[in-house]
């Protein structure tokens, strides 16, 4: 089985130097790109390989790439989405600390296919250590002159930044982080206009995740066909799966697209932890719907998980047992995205800390009757369309589905409220 993205990473985590990255072959993507290649035919091969966005959302690469003006005035901007923080995800970090060059070649890249004269990496403040890491990475790039005026001699500049956030969920949302990188509050910006026409700055900006451009570098060298045969089934490449929660190995693996979450739970996670059951998963981070067993045939990709009534998300499956309240664990997940909220729109900076609220009275047995129909109606009110970004609507996928598949559950606690309430009640009024 080919593992591209990973396939260098040492077992102790250390990143290559650039020397050791060279002698795997690393960097002749864009030796290739520079000399050999046309903007035009790098981005015909990436629109070919049927790339698409592992930040989350799944937009093709390619077409997100063909809307960038190629003859507009510079500057253009190139952004790694490095803010990762999606409750449940930690693939980009594996890629950030262990495989930095990988991704500094696919940015090279990137900029060439884009004309793009100056590229920010935007890291998720926690990241200490691939903050380190890429530093040293980047230095060594310059040094080496992959990075800077007149690239390999091809005429190329690229200027690269490293840009810290301040450990807000909200930043990583693309426009959010636009405002943040211009030194604005990080609010989302109204789309249309998307930022690949008027980004930061008002200047073309192209924003892609981390594992989205470490798969550039492998798409050069070895075409769009080998691409998607790695996966086993139309979505096309390999993809970093995770697995938390009570199973035996929680961790990260990158495997084809399509596995299945059956393979992933059981062969890669070992299956659940002695004593506990599966009840169901989120299967790509916090934002995205349960599914339950009768869904773990369903093939990790992003047409099946759709079909099956989720998403793909991040690829990183966070797992329910049935030893583990699912109020509890729902308003774990409200109660972050509450405090994440940017308080821009109503809906969200409102509703998120009421559902909240709501929820806390229900484990607390202080549950009231309409409890139920009150989050039904936030899963709508808070849904798509009605916010300005998909942080909320991304909050009610979890607490939807949960209402769904383990109602219930809710229900539950409010009867057993109901009979705390009687047992302190006259008899003749029980
Ligand atoms: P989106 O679908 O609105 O956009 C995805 C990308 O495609 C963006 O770059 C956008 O500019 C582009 N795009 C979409 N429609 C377009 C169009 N018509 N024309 C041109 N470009 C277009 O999704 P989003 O709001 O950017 O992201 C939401 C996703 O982010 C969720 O799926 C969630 O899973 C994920 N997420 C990930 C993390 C993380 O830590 N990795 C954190 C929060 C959310």
């Amino acid at each position: 089985m080919e593992r591209p993205l990973t396939e260098h990473i040492r077992k102790d985590h250390r990143p290559l130097t650039l020397r050791e990255y060279e002698q795997t072959g690393g960097y002749q993507s864009v030796r290739k790109a520079l000399k050999e290649m046309t903007t035009a035919s790098i981005q015909s091969v990436v629109k070919e390989s049927n790339l698409r966005g592992r930040g989350g959302a799944g937009f093709s690469t390619g077409l997100k790439w063909s809307f960038v003006p190629m003859d507009a005035p510079k500057p253009k901007y190139l952004i790694v989405n490095a803010d990762e923080m999606e409750p449940g995800t930690f693939k980009d970090r594996l890629l950030l600390e262990s495989a930095p060059h990988q991704l500094i070649e696919g940015m090279i890249v990137s900029a060439f296919a884009l004309q793009a004269d100056t590229s920010f990496i935007f890291l998720r403040w926690a990241y200490k250590e691939a903050a380190r890491n890429i530093r040293f990475a980047m230095q060594e790039a310059y040094d080496a002159g992959y990075l800077g005026v007149n690239i390999l001699g091809s005429g190329f500049d690229l200027e690269m930044h490293l840009h810290t956030g301040v450990g807000r969920y909200m930043c990583g949302e693309e426009t959010a982080l636009l405002n943040s990188l211009e030194g604005k509050r990080a609010t989302p910006r109204a789309k249309p206009p998307f930022p690949q026409v008027s980004g930061l700055f008002g200047k073309p900006t192209i924003v892609n995740n981390v594992e989205t451009l470490s798969c550039i570098p492998h798409i050069i060298n070895k075409g769009a066909d080998w691409f998607q045969k790695l996966s086993r089934t139309s979505d096309a490449g390999t993809k970093l799966f995770g697995v938390s929660g009570k199973v035996k190995h929680p961790g990260l693996w990158e495997l084809p697209m399509g596995i299945t979450m059956r393979e992933l739970l059981e062969e890669h996670a070992g299956g659940m932890q002695a004593g506990l059951k599966f009840r169901g998963a989120l299967p790509g981070g916090a934002s995205t719907d349960f599914l339950v067993t009768e869904h773990l045939d369903v093939k990790m990709d992003y047409a099946s998980i759709a079909a099956a009534g989720s998403r793909l998300g991040t690829g990183t499956m966070i797992v329910l047992d049935d030893k583990t309240s699912v109020v509890g664990f729902v308003r774990n997940l409200i109660q972050f995205f509450a405090q994440e909220s940017c308080g821009f729109c109503t809906p969200c900076r409102e509703g998120l800390p009421w559902i909240e609220k709501i929820l806390r009275s229900l484990e607390a047995g202080d549950g009231e009757q309409n409890d139920l129909q009150l989050l039904d109606f936030h899963t709508k009110y808070l849904g798509p369309g009605n916010t300005f970004c998909a942080l909320a609507p991304g909050a009610m996928e979890p607490l939807q589905s949960a209402l769904k598949y383990f109602r219930s559950d809710f229900e539950q606690y409010i009867a057993a409220e109901l009979q705390t309430l009687a047992q302190g009640l006259p008899a003749e009024r029980k």
